[in-house]
């Protein structure tokens, strides 16, 4: 090669041509065809010492457009058009359908350089190597080329189906998902659904049907984690990370953008209201809750667990991640709600109740300023979630009388993971009890931090605690909590 540089830069330069986009189907198939026969003749003497060259000298004999030849080794069609078509559709999101891997052309000539090499080792050799892969990477090995697949057999596809492998039959099937945009993976059936609203795809709240592909076990109950608990009657099913992570990955065909899942609502039987927001950072969906309440200042203990806890099943209000029972989340809130200070009161006000005149109560500060306890973010131990707890001055819209009042706000942040599985990773460790150590996997830039900086927002410098410094995992038997 280094001896006949001029040569080189010739075929660089002709293949360029070839690669360039066409005005015509026509003038492509023509001109690529001549150029790269052309090229193939003109390196053929220069390129004697390269073994994947052997095939396109086995190609640069004459040859008619209709009959495409078969390699005599690998027994593969070499087909040319097919070829250049291949080679300029890459990197187009438009094209990905029509060059999809799945098309037998394609594979051909995708897999046709590594055919020999492959093709060269030992039976005994491919075995060998599959016995140090799980059964999900054999399968793929056996999908990734036709000789891969000649030597090492339809076994590892057939072992996918036992009850056994469940879990390495959905990973094969999710490492196909860029060639499926029509279809969401079921992670109930362990197969494909088409589906139903594509790119329509909305969320919506849970009591609301809203099937995005039609699976027939549908209304059954599962043990895995589908849905991931926000607020009372709103959940945030698994298929729309997957959808909005597909998009983000391989184009918007395949899903829908983060922005369309943020929302705003108010909760039909308190007074909290919530918004929620959504992000990817390094491949992963970050999603942030900003829950609100207005509060009465000095609450006594059952008026505390009346703004805290919802009626229907105890939990609170506000967002919070599977882990909220164990530590200080509760008791932070009720801490911070014990700072909120009575309202102002002129002279006039206090003299209704009493001759007494106390001036402090004529200029309350409306900045409430938090303790060492409750003001600091935490993160949850066991899952990706930091919370924040203030307590703010606002408006409230719907009483003419006092338009300014005190309210809590709890904002969540948590990382969802990468969209690939509901059964491992972040999403899992949000909504179970597993061995994830957050404060070892996230490292000292916190989720909150990341996810405020793409808006230009400064978080300002505060510790992060724990929000269980104790470790101590009771759940629901804890004291805590309520
Ligand atoms: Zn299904
Ligand atoms: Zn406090
Ligand atoms: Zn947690």
């Amino acid at each position: 090669m280094d001896d006949n540089p001029p040569r080189k830069s010739s075929l660089g330069s002709r293949l360029a041509t070839a690669l360039k986009p066409k005005q015509s189907g026509r003038r492509l198939m023509k001109k690529s065809t001549v150029n790269l026969r052309e090229a193939a003749v003109s390196k053929d003497s220069s390129l004697k010492d390269f073994p994947s060259t052997s095939s396109i000298r086995t190609n640069a004999q004459p040859q008619y457009e209709s009959f495409p030849t078969v390699d005599t080794q690998t027994g593969e069609r070499q087909d040319y058009t097919a070829l250049i078509h291949g080679l300029g559709h890459q990197g187009s999101f438009d094209s990905l359908k029509s060059v999809s891997r799945l098309d037998p052309q394609r594979l051909d000539t995708d897999t046709r350089a590594g055919d020999r090499r492959v093709a060269s080792l030992s039976d005994v050799l491919w075995l060998r190597v599959c016995s140090h892969l799980p059964p999900s990477c054999v399968a793929s090995l056996a999908f990734a080329s036709k000789t891969l697949r000649y030597r090492l057999g339809p076994e590892a596809w057939i072992a996918l189906n036992h009850p056994e492998n469940e879990q390495f039959k959905s990973e094969f099937l999710v490492s196909l998902d860029s060639q499926l945009p029509d279809h969401l993976f079921c992670f109930r059936c362990i197969t494909y659904h088409r589906r139903v609203q594509k790119g329509q795809e909305r969320l919506r709240a849970t009591a609301t049907m809203n099937p995005l592909f039609i699976c027939p076990w549908a209304s059954e109950p599962t043990q895995i984690p589908l849905r991931m608990r926000l607020t009372p009657g709103h959940t945030l099913p698994f298929t729309f990370v997957q959808l909005v992570m597909r998009a983000h990955r391989y184009g918007p065909d395949y899903g829908i953008p983060p922005e369309s899942l943020s929302r705003r609502w108010k909760c039909r039987e308190s007074e909290w209201s919530h918004q929620s927001r959504y992000y990817i950072d390094k491949g992963h969906l970050l999603l942030r809750i900003v829950s609100k309440s207005f509060a009465e200042p000095a609450l006594p203990p059952s008026g505390l667990r009346h703004l805290l806890y919802s009626r229907e099943d105890y939990f609170p209000y506000f967002s919070a991640c599977a882990h909220w029972r164990d530590g200080e989340l509760m008791n932070n809130c009720k801490c911070a709600l014990g700072h909120i200070p009575k309202p102002k009161e002129t002279i006039a006000q206090q003299l209704r109740t009493g001759p007494q005149i106390n001036n402090a109560m004529r200029h309350v500060n409306a900045i409430v300023s938090l303790c060492g306890k409750c003001r600091p973010m935490r993160r949850c131990p066991d899952c990706p979630t930091e919370y924040l707890i203030e307590v703010r001055f606002e408006e409230d819209k719907n009483d003419p009388v006092n338009k300014f009042k005190q309210s809590i706000v709890v904002t969540r942040w948590s990382d969802l993971g990468d969209g690939t599985t509901p059964l491992a990773g972040e999403w899992f460790a949000c909504n179970r009890e597993t061995d994830y150590d957050s404060f070892a996997t996230i490292g000292r830039r916190g989720i909150s931090g990341t996810f405020e900086a793409q808006s230009g927002v400064a978080i300002p410098g505060q510790r992060m605690l724990s929000l269980n410094p104790e470790n101590v995992k009771m759940g629901e038997k804890g004291h805590n909590w309520y």
